[in-house]
């Protein structure tokens, strides 16, 4: 569990001057951590943690050997390609070395001299995904996604009746997530027919969508057969990115029954490169509510820690095409909402959801969160709710509309923590685009 302590004291500054410049994103009180490499090179890619517009190295920290203990045994886990041997510590190794680097890297500390040579500029830097991921998992958790969703493929019976007891998953594939800049084919496949009985039609998706969701990357894992209880289950969250679930919504409509999404949704995974800890989202924890005419979880969903299990963090998705990358406008903001006002389940729900039938997760897995839509208008976390299914397309402020994703598209999720008196805690930016499709 994420406590507050030292490391999120708003007033701390660190000797990394734009770790200081106010809205930054990436203050000293963030602390995200991620894998790159220099780019230009072919060096290997190695864990790094955001400070400002910098990245430090933390391969080549744990080269000086600078802690003992478990802050010490933290970073050596980082002298790897990949955030893996980190994760699978656990929580007292994550908050330790976040102390210690905390400390390092505030204004003041002895070891600033030693820590300089160890930064490298984001813009000088290629991101990488940040661990394995050995296995990925796509729930379901907006109530209002699902609903508008349903209406559109089931009208009359939008939300089934498992979808307020049960929170809703299916295994997704991994190898396809790529990191923020991905470009990927537009899909081609089968297509409902034209009549019942008639041939499907087959050829590129004409329905490309994004979906906003964020993704939940596993730490310390279970043994098979074990269960992860509610209360503890937290506790197994390294942390949480952005993820696009890039959606052929006409593939999808054709192939989804009886079995759920395949080839509608395997094409292109994006995440975010940052992986911003639990610890670093404490301060934005808020009470978790479910409206009273909703059933009550079962016991083994219902966590004592209601009162601050959801996340405060404001989701933006922006698009920007051809058309507007040629005249120069900045891309246009089409849809904006919240974590905390889209969610139906918890993060703590869903690991101790996946894990009641002894299932095991391993470090590195991750669970995307669902599609994460608002109540409102405007907070739609893909464009089939924004455009209702094809009926309204959305505008776009240089003169084109879009019901679906045109080829050159690029599809720009940004998330962030904000509040009064507190350091704005970004989870950075998840960028991709559509390629047409392969002849
Ligand atoms: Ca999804």
């Amino acid at each position: 569990m994420s406590y507050l302590n030292e490391t999120h004291d708003p007033a701390l500054q660190s000797w990394v001057a734009s770790a200081n410049v106010a809205d930054n994103g990436f203050p000293i009180q963030n602390l995200p951590f991620g894998v790159f490499r220099r780019t230009g090179g072919d060096e290997a890619f190695r864990p790094g943690v955001a400070i400002g517009d910098q990245i430090l190295d933390l391969a080549a920290l744990a080269a000086l050997q600078p802690w003992t203990d478990a802050a010490g045994e933290a970073l050596q886990a980082c002298a790897s390609e990949k955030l893996n041997g980190l994760m699978a510590l656990g929580q007292t190794h994550w908050s330790a070395l976040r102390l210690a680097l905390s400390r390092a890297l505030r204004t003041g500390s002895t070891m600033q001299s030693a820590l300089e040579p160890l930064l490298t500029p984001m813009s000088q830097a290629q991101m990488s995904v940040p661990a394995h991921i050995g296995d990925y998992t796509d729930f379901y958790i907006s109530l209002n996604h699902a609903t508008a969703v349903g209406k559109q493929f089931r009208p009359d019976n939008p939300l089934l009746p498992n979808y307020k007891w049960v929170p809703i998953g299916y295994h997704g594939r991994a190898s396809s997530i790529g990191v923020s800049g991905q470009q990927f084919r537009r899909p081609v496949g089968q297509t409902r027919p034209p009549e019942d009985g008639a041939q499907p039609g087959f050829g590129p998706c004409q329905r490309l969508d994004y979906e906003f969701e964020l993704g939940i990357f596993v730490g310390k894992g279970n043994q098979q057969g074990d269960r992860i209880p509610v209360d503890e289950s937290e506790s197994h969250v390294f942390g949480l990115c952005i993820l696009n679930d890039w959606s052929a919504r006409d593939l999808q409509a054709w192939e989804y029954q009886p079995l759920g999404p395949f080839l509608a949704k395997n094409f292109a995974s994006t995440i975010s490169p940052w992986i911003v800890t639990l610890d670093a989202l404490a301060p934005f924890r808020a009470a978790f509510e479910r409206a009273a005419t909703d059933p009550q979880p079962l016991p083994y969903l219902q966590a004592k820690n209601a009162d601050s299990a959801a996340f405060d963090i404001d989701l933006e998705t922006l698009l920007a095409t051809e058309r507007s990358r040629a005249q120069g406008v900045e891309p246009a903001v089409i849809a904006r909402s919240n974590f905390k006002d889209a969610a139906f389940w918890n993060v703590g729900q869903l690991i101790a959801h996946h894990t009641v039938n002894g299932c095991n997760l391993a470090a590195g897995d991750l669970m995307g969160t669902g599609t994460l839509s608002g109540r409102e208008a405007g907070q739609e976390g893909s464009l089939l709710e924004a455009c209702q299914g094809g009926k309204k397309p959305v505008a776009l402020p240089w003169g084109e509309e879009r019901t679906f994703l045109e080829d050159n598209d690029e599809v720009i999720l940004r998330a962030r923590c904000s509040k009064p008196g507190y350091p704005t805690i970004s989870l950075g930016e998840c960028r991709g685009m559509v390629l047409p499709a392969k002849g």
